[in-house]
């Protein structure tokens, strides 16, 4: 294992994923991606204060002449808003941003779906460098070019993809992560060995310790690893028509305990994203043994590696199954035809599956 680590993603507009120890501090490798005189730094008010300055100064010291200036937004998915987007694309004009500008999305994934979106939109789109600072955004929401604020009434409801010019992981900056948000990014990792491979679940089960310590080389692997199931989607289903959808294994229970939670995470008093997306997994894998597609055993199996993440397994007291159920109708992976679930076959290999019978869902949101 090596704690320097390259993903390359491919398409129409490729790009390398970079996943090292001490990247923000590497003024070579971020002014590798610039283009132009101008690059907007953009985060949220929990990351500026501790690695705004030093990738600015990595920048300016690698590129003298470089205009380069700072905007903030404060820390939150509430704050990922039109208003939000508005003022960042209004700091790129005060920049004074011409064609050849970057913008660089130092943050979790809130800040890069909004630096992203306001990268898509300046001047019909300009280069976005993606410097994710949460484990979700490294293994997730930096790779893909999905960008995305919210609206009152859901959640990434205008948005553009948009693929960044280059992704620079630095996995030092993982120290400073609450531990909630370290097993939320957890969750996600696992996911890609629930829907992919059964060897990456091997492997995250005898790693559990290295990466909950934190330890780079082990992180930089698991980083790597789920970047590169990521790409191997997008490149072949870039507009979510076909198996990209698979990555939202748990995400349809997961979503309706966020929702009727009513987003509660962040306080404290709900599930967060990678919590309930835990808990979803769960449900789906169980609900794939009842309905006789995988074997039980299979979904013990994912259970106890979650538990070890110190993850949520089981929905939350207080949350009626039937109130989840209709939750679930209104979400958008719902269509036409009914319930549609992504489920399994077996670890490692997931599929959609249409026209659940209720019956089923309510019996495993039941826990029985
Ligand atoms: P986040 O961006 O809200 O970050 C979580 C918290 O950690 C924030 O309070 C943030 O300020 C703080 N933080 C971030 N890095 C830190 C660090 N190194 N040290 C200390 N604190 C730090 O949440 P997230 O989980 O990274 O991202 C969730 C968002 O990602 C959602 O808006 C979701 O819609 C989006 N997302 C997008 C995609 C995509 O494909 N575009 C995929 C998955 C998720």
């Amino acid at each position: 294992m090596k704690a320097d680590q390259t993903v390359g993603v491919g398409g129409a507009n490729p790009y390398l994923v970079r996943i090292a120890p001490g990247l923000i501090d590497d003024g070579e490798a971020l002014a590798a991606a610039l283009r132009g005189r101008h690059a907007l730094v953009v985060s949220d008010d929990n990351v500026a204060p501790l690695y705004a300055a030093r990738v600015e100064n990595a920048l300016t010291a690698a590129r003298p002449g470089l205009r380069v200036s700072r905007w903030v937004m404060p820390a939150g998915e509430h704050e990922k808003t039109l208003a939000r987007f508005a003022e960042c694309v209004e700091a790129l004009a005060a920049l004074g941003a011409t064609r050849d500008a970057a913008v660089v999305a130092l943050g979790g994934g809130v800040v890069g779906d909004l630096a992203g979106f306001a990268g898509a939109c300046w001047m019909r789109g300009i280069d976005v460098i993606q410097a994710p600072t949460t484990l979700l955004a490294m293994v997730d929401s930096s790779v893909g070019g999905k960008t995305a604020v919210d609206l009152p009434t859901g959640k990434n409801l205008v948005g553009a993809f948009h693929p960044p010019r280059a992704v620079l992981a630095d996995t030092t900056v993982l120290q400073t992560l609450p531990g909630r948000e370290l097993r939320a990014g957890l969750a996600e990792v696992v996911k890609y060995g629930a829907i992919f491979d059964a060897r990456f679940l091997d492997w995250l089960e005898g790693h559990v310790d290295p990466l909950l310590a934190l330890d780079d080389a082990t992180i930089a692997e698991a980083v790597a690893r789920s970047c590169r199931f990521k790409a191997e989607v997008v490149e072949r289903d870039m507009f979510e028509q076909g198996d990209r959808a698979l990555l939202n294994f748990g995400h349809t229970f997961g979503h309706a305990i966020e929702t009727e939670q009513g987003y509660a995470g962040a306080s404290g008093a709900g599930l967060n994203h990678g919590e309930a997306v835990a808990v979803g997994m769960v449900l789906a894998a169980r609900l794939s043994a009842d309905l006789g597609l995988a074997p039980a055993a299979d979904a013990e199996r994912l259970t106890a590696l979650l538990e070890r993440f110190a993850l949520p397994v089981s929905v939350p007291g207080g949350l009626a199954p039937e109130a989840l159920l209709a939750r679930m109708r209104l979400d958008k992976k719902a269509d036409a035809n009914g319930l549609r679930f992504i489920l399994w076959e077996r670890a490692g290999s997931a599929r959609v599956v249409r026209d659940v019978p209720d019956d089923a869902v309510l019996a495993v949101l039941r826990g029985r």
